[in-house]
């Protein structure tokens, strides 16, 4: 059975990808850094569509404990196929602008969202390659490692996500010597838990700038994810991040909707 490690899956875009895996017949591994209650609860979702699943409690921002995460994935289940790279998330910044930044949150950023995917891809790129498994690495970025997100002050998130981007472009010419696809998605606003932070005002205002009609779920991010660990359908397609946002960060609408909001 082929297996996959999916970062951040207690809830939101990371538990979508979760449950899309598990249907599709993989075993999976649901990490959380403090949601354990809710990772099990996905897990044994997972369970109930019939394959084995497994909570992998981890901080992927360390070094140490996400290369740790992905060893004892590949002791449970023999081996590791594909490595979803979901964890992540922007912080609003503290008071003041850039000048006034400070260090830990920049640091705190960027481990988060770019530092947590180099960790676990070396760990299961080294599994891999011992194992002769041409798998797939996956990164969730955001439409923000393209487009700035300064009204938000979410300048090291932007950073970090555009560091993602370019990570995924490296690793993949380096890892296709070794059979491995690495490629990344990029979403627009995707319904989660974290829009919580946002007031109904502005969601409606968000939902309605979209030029779909408004945001995603996690399905339309998990289903992209599947297509990408597909080798049979995407063995082509290396060092790539695909924008997934329902038109959102092509026609000014970001700009609009922060104007709104801010
Ligand atoms: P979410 O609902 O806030 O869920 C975040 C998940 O990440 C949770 O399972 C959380 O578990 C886990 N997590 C956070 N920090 C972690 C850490 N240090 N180590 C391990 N797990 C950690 O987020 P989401 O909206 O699904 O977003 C998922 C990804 O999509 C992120 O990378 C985000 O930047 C990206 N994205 C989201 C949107 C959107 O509109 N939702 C748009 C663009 C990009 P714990 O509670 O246990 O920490």
């Amino acid at each position: 059975m082929s297996a996959a490690l999916i970062t951040g899956a207690s809830r939101g875009i990371g538990a979508g990808c979760a449950l899309a895996f598990a249907r599709e017949g993989y075993a999976v591994g649901i990490n959380h850094r403090s949601s354990g209650e809710d990772a099990e609860r996905i897990a044994q979702h997972c369970r109930e569509l019939g394959v084995e699943a497994d909570v992998f409690a981890a901080d992927v921002a360390d070094a140490d404990q996400a290369r740790g995460m992905v060893e004892r994935f590949v002791e449970r289940f023999g081996r590791i196929d594909v490595l979803v790279n979901n964890a992540g998330g922007a912080l609003r910044m503290p008071p003041g602008g850039f000048v006034d930044m400070p260090t830990d949150y920049w640091d705190s950023q960027i481990a988060l969202n770019l530092s947590a995917a180099t960790y676990g891809s070396q760990a299961a790129a080294r599994a891999m390659i011992a194992q002769n498994v041409a798998g797939a690495i996956i990164n969730i970025s955001s439409i923000h490692g393209d487009v700035t997100w300064v009204r938000r002050k979410a300048l090291p998130y932007s950073a970090a996500k555009a560091g993602l981007n370019m990570l995924t472009k490296s690793l993949g010419v380096e890892l296709i010597a070794h059979g491995i696809n690495v490629n990344c998605i990029a979403p627009g606003l995707i319904h989660t838990k974290a829009l919580d932070r946002y007031s109904e005002r502005d969601l409606n205002g968000f939902n309605r700038k979209i030029p779909f009609g408004g945001g995603g779920e996690p399905a339309d991010i998990a289903e992209l994810a599947i297509f990408l660990a597909d080798k049979s359908k995407s063995r082509f397609i290396v060092g790539q991040t695909i924008t997934v946002d329902g038109g959102q960060s092509i026609d000014g609408s970001i700009d609009a909707m922060l104007d709104d909001a801010y």
